[in-house]
Protein backbone atom coordinates (compact mmCIF):
# COMPACT_ATOMS: atom_id res chain seq x y z
CA UNK A 1 0.00 0.00 0.00
CA UNK A 2 1.41 3.17 -0.79
CA UNK A 3 -0.61 6.52 -0.94
CA UNK A 4 -0.59 10.32 0.02
CA UNK A 5 1.54 10.20 2.94
CA UNK A 6 1.20 6.75 3.96
CA UNK A 7 3.32 3.74 2.59
CA UNK A 8 3.71 -0.03 3.27
CA UNK A 9 8.04 -0.32 3.20
CA UNK A 10 8.07 -3.73 4.28
CA UNK A 11 6.57 -6.71 5.23
CA UNK A 12 7.13 -9.95 6.56
CA UNK A 13 4.84 -13.26 8.09
CA UNK A 14 4.31 -11.57 11.54
CA UNK A 15 4.66 -8.27 10.71
CA UNK A 16 4.14 -5.12 8.11
CA UNK A 17 5.76 -1.77 8.34
CA UNK A 18 4.39 1.46 7.27
CA UNK A 19 5.71 5.17 6.79
CA UNK A 20 3.46 7.72 7.96
CA UNK A 21 4.43 11.20 6.89
CA UNK A 22 4.17 14.66 8.48
CA UNK A 23 1.79 16.93 6.98
CA UNK A 24 4.90 19.32 7.04
CA UNK A 25 6.80 17.26 4.87
CA UNK A 26 9.91 17.12 6.73
CA UNK A 27 12.10 13.35 6.33
CA UNK A 28 12.73 13.97 10.00
CA UNK A 29 9.44 14.42 11.57
CA UNK A 30 7.27 10.82 10.11
CA UNK A 31 6.38 8.11 12.25
CA UNK A 32 7.39 4.45 11.79
CA UNK A 33 4.42 2.12 12.75
CA UNK A 34 4.49 -1.47 12.66
CA UNK A 35 1.50 -4.04 13.34
CA UNK A 36 2.37 -7.51 14.01
CA UNK A 37 1.16 -10.67 15.68
CA UNK A 38 2.51 -11.70 18.52
CA UNK A 39 3.08 -15.71 18.57
CA UNK A 40 3.93 -15.84 22.71
CA UNK A 41 0.36 -14.05 23.50
CA UNK A 42 -1.68 -14.98 20.33
CA UNK A 43 -2.52 -11.45 19.87
CA UNK A 44 -2.12 -8.58 17.82
CA UNK A 45 -0.07 -5.55 18.61
CA UNK A 46 0.79 -2.15 17.17
CA UNK A 47 3.82 -0.40 17.59
CA UNK A 48 4.67 3.48 17.10
CA UNK A 49 8.24 4.66 16.32
CA UNK A 50 9.27 8.94 16.18
CA UNK A 51 11.99 10.40 16.19
CA UNK A 52 12.69 12.75 18.83
CA UNK A 53 14.66 16.06 19.12
CA UNK A 54 15.01 18.87 21.74
CA UNK A 55 14.09 21.90 19.93
CA UNK A 56 12.19 24.93 21.18
CA UNK A 57 10.13 26.87 18.47
CA UNK A 58 10.19 30.87 18.95
CA UNK A 59 12.70 31.45 20.92
CA UNK A 60 15.86 33.66 20.13
CA UNK A 61 19.26 31.85 20.06
CA UNK A 62 20.24 32.86 23.63
CA UNK A 63 16.81 31.50 24.92
CA UNK A 64 17.73 28.18 22.86
CA UNK A 65 21.07 27.62 23.93
CA UNK A 66 19.91 27.94 27.36
CA UNK A 67 17.32 25.55 27.22
CA UNK A 68 19.29 23.08 25.29
CA UNK A 69 22.19 23.39 28.28
CA UNK A 70 19.09 23.06 31.03
CA UNK A 71 18.23 19.55 29.11
CA UNK A 72 21.85 18.60 28.61
CA UNK A 73 22.24 19.05 32.37
CA UNK A 74 19.23 17.38 33.23
CA UNK A 75 20.14 14.59 31.44
CA UNK A 76 23.77 14.34 33.10
CA UNK A 77 22.65 14.60 36.42
CA UNK A 78 19.18 12.66 35.96
CA UNK A 79 20.13 10.19 33.13
CA UNK A 80 16.39 11.06 31.54
CA UNK A 81 14.60 14.28 29.87
CA UNK A 82 11.32 14.69 28.62
CA UNK A 83 10.45 15.59 24.74
CA UNK A 84 7.36 15.84 22.74
CA UNK A 85 7.56 16.11 19.05
CA UNK A 86 3.73 16.56 17.02
CA UNK A 87 2.92 14.09 14.06
CA UNK A 88 0.14 16.18 12.44
CA UNK A 89 -2.01 14.00 10.04
CA UNK A 90 -3.59 17.09 8.36
CA UNK A 91 -7.02 16.85 5.55
CA UNK A 92 -9.49 13.64 4.81
CA UNK A 93 -6.82 11.78 2.51
CA UNK A 94 -4.56 11.56 5.17
CA UNK A 95 -6.40 10.49 7.71
CA UNK A 96 -8.00 7.98 5.24
CA UNK A 97 -4.96 6.83 4.32
CA UNK A 98 -3.67 5.86 7.77
CA UNK A 99 -6.93 4.50 9.11
CA UNK A 100 -6.76 2.26 5.80
CA UNK A 101 -3.39 1.61 6.87
CA UNK A 102 -4.20 0.50 10.25
CA UNK A 103 -7.08 -1.78 8.78
CA UNK A 104 -4.97 -3.12 6.12
CA UNK A 105 -2.21 -4.36 8.94
CA UNK A 106 -4.86 -5.38 11.02
CA UNK A 107 -6.73 -8.18 8.51
CA UNK A 108 -2.96 -8.84 7.56
CA UNK A 109 -2.32 -9.75 11.05
CA UNK A 110 -5.88 -11.71 12.07
CA UNK A 111 -5.15 -14.03 8.45
CA UNK A 112 -1.95 -14.87 10.18
CA UNK A 113 -3.48 -15.50 13.56
CA UNK A 114 -5.94 -17.41 11.76
CA UNK A 115 -2.92 -19.09 9.73
CA UNK A 116 -0.98 -20.22 12.99
CA UNK A 117 -4.24 -21.57 14.95
CA UNK A 118 -5.28 -23.98 12.42
ZN1 LIG B 1 6.05 17.55 11.00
Amino acid sequence: MTTYKVMETGKYDDAIFYRVDCACSSDRCGLHMELSYEKDINELSLYLYKNLSFRSYNSSRIVSAWLRIKGALKILFTGYIEVNEDLLIEGGEHIDNFIKALEEGREKMLERKKQLSK
